[in-house]
């Protein structure tokens, strides 16, 4: 598995604003919303462009548009749905999926509750939305899934990652035939007993949606 770490200031500079707790709610999601568009900027590097002719007002030239078949994003509910506008604004044509998994508070192990993504995703490129990489279960089953639908090259994107979960996904995915890349904007220091990133910035979904 590819790990990319964003190393850029205005990212640094977003995350930090993402961890502090008296951030309030529209601003924690207006900033997941730029990071997001950041972090699609490295994610997307590979994307498969075709070229087609076009006329500039000046002459002919060669451009580049998304290749078929269209990629697919796919945001994990509940917490993923908050990254969903910063990368489309980046993927105007892609298509979404929906993938809803939720996270056994005791066993952390994470379970499907919900599918919407095309049954045939062959020759797809997938581009996996969970702002939380913890324990790396809920990414290693929606890695899964995808792969199961025959996608041949994912790249899931983070906000934050937390060590161990980057190793048990990179032990996960490690049987997997199709590349399976990871762009995060940090790797921060551990999990807590809890499963919660440390220092991390919470629960991503509460702070997204208000909920106290
Ligand atoms: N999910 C979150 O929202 N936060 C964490 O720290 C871990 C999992």
């Amino acid at each position: 598995m590819r790990v990319h770490v964003a190393d850029h200031p205005l990212i640094a500079h977003k995350l930090t604003y993402l961890r502090d707790k008296r951030t309030d709610t529209p601003t924690f999601r207006r900033l997941a919303d730029e990071l997001v568009t950041l972090l699609a900027y490295e994610a997307t590097r590979d994307v498969r462009v075709a070229p087609f002719e076009l006329e500039t007002p000046v002459a002919p030239a060669t451009g580049f548009h998304l290749a078929s078949p269209k990629p697919l994003v796919v945001p994990i509910l509940r917490a993923g749905l908050g990254m969903l506008d910063g990368m489309m604004r980046m993927l105007p044509t892609a298509e979404v999926g929906f993938l809803g998994m939720v996270r056994n508070e005791t066993t952390l192990e994470a379970t499907t509750y919900a599918n919407r993504l095309p049954d045939d995703l062959a020759k797809r490129q997938c581009y996996v939305l969970d702002p939380m990489l913890a324990t790396g279960g809920t990414l290693a089953a929606a890695i899964h899934f995808l792969v199961d639908r025959g996608a041949d090259d994912i790249t899931a994107i983070c906000l934050l990652a937390a060590p161990e979960g980057i190793r048990r996904l990179e032990q996960d995915v490690a049987g997997i035939q199709s590349p399976v890349s990871l762009v995060t904007g940090a790797i921060d220091e551990r999990l807590n007993d809890r499963g919660y990133i440390v220092p991390g910035l919470g629960d991503a979904g509460d702070r997204l949606y208000g909920v106290v």
